[in-house]
């Protein structure tokens, strides 16, 4: 872990058992802890095996770095959104989507983004800071205290460009995966395409997946979406997910934002079928219908037009699903995790 100070999910585990043995506590203890805090997923004032005196000192010793400000819940309940304040005032946020069964979080990396794509709220609003691990990690088993079913996936889709913040998403990911027990295949990090990035991810020793953001079929269009795309033209960044696939042995997914008139039309998915032919491993399209933002306009297409899409691409051999619309009642789609920053709204969403 790279963040500075200790926290309750940045602390590694020879710290947790130091704190502990200085309490006056037996071997046993920091165990017990470590297996309720990661393993059972447990808040820690739950452990009520531990006695409260501890518990106390731990929690002042190794306090949280997830301050709420506040929660929405839509969908029937079945998808949450936290913004929380981190150390230095920022806000992030962090999306819980539920099914009868398993659940899934969708964590920032970043308090905004300098990535700057023109439909994408967070890119609207500009760069903050990078998260530490421990606060990516907090998203995770935040969400997993809300959650009565199993948090099995974790999507790296929220605010931020996690692939610019390698040097605490790597932790973070080792963290997911060694001390929460998830596969690594069920984490996702999803890139807007920096290359050198893909490359670092490339050697990350977890074959984790790899999701990149295309939106275009060329780069002329490219370009106008997504401004990295002038640094990293569309063949670099295949060429660096073709090495992923090939390292790996995952199968990458591509996400396009569906924009009505702008990179939907048939001939537009001929276009990027054919880029993505014969992509090693078979490409996968996930086609995501434009969520609105204040400072892009544009609308998604009708359901048929993305049908139609979905389509042409299927036939000619890249599989493509249209993405449900998640939280759009709550401001929890894509690219709409955009802070609020008045106070005075906060204020008024969080009382009765
Ligand atoms: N920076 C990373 C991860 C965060 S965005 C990336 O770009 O991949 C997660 C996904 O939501 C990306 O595919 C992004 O392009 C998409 N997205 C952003 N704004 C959107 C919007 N307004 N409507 C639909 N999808 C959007």
């Amino acid at each position: 872990m790279t963040s500075g100070r200790m926290s309750r999910y940045g602390a590694p585990r020879r710290e947790l058992d130091a704190i502990v043995e200085s309490l006056g506590e037996p071997r046993y203890r920091a165990a017990q802890i470590h297996e309720g805090l990661w393993g059972l997923r447990r808040p820690l004032d739950d452990l009520t095996n531990v006695p409260k005196r501890v518990r106390e000192q731990l929690a002042e010793r190794l306090p949280l770095d997830l301050v709420p400000v506040l929660e929405r819940r839509g969908d029937h309940d079945l998808t949450t959104k936290w913004l929380w304040q981190v150390a230095g005032g920022d806000q992030v946020e962090t999306v819980l989507m539920r099914t009868a069964d398993r659940a899934t979080v969708c964590v920032s990396s970043q308090a905004g983004c300098a990535m700057a794509c023109t439909f994408c709220a967070t890119g609207q609003a500009g760069f903050e800071r990078h998260l530490t691990a421990a606060e990516i990690v907090e998203q995770v088993v935040r969400a997993q205290h809300a959650s009565p079913q199993r948090v099995g996936n974790v999507v790296f889709m929220g605010m931020g460009e996690p692939l610019a913040n390698l040097d605490e998403v790597e932790p973070a990911l080792e963290r997911l995966h060694t001390d929460l027990g998830l596969s690594a295949r069920h984490l996702t990090v999803s890139t807007v395409g920096i290359v050198p990035g893909i490359e670092r991810l490339t050697r990350f020793p977890l074959p984790v997946t790899l999701a990149i953001s295309l939106h275009a079929p060329d780069d002329a269009l490219r370009d106008s979406l997504v401004p990295l795309n002038r640094r990293y033209p569309i063949a670099d960044v295949l060429d660096a997910a073709r090495g992923y696939v090939e390292a790996k042995g995952r199968r990458v997914t591509f996400e396009y934002a569906c924009i009505s008139g702008v990179n939907d039309h048939p001939h537009q998915a001929d276009a990027l079928a054919g880029r993505l032919a014969g992509f090693p491993g078979g490409a996968h399209v996930n086609l995501i219908p434009l969520n609105p933002t204040a400072g892009y306009r544009g609308d998604a297409p009708g359901a048929g037009r993305i049908a139609t899409f979905a389509d042409r691409l299927t036939a000619r051999g890249i599989t493509a699903t249209v993405r449900r619309n998640r939280g759009t009642d709550i401001d929890a789609a894509c690219g709409q995790l955009r802070t609020r920053t008045a106070v005075p709204v906060d204020l008024r969403d969080s009382s009765p």
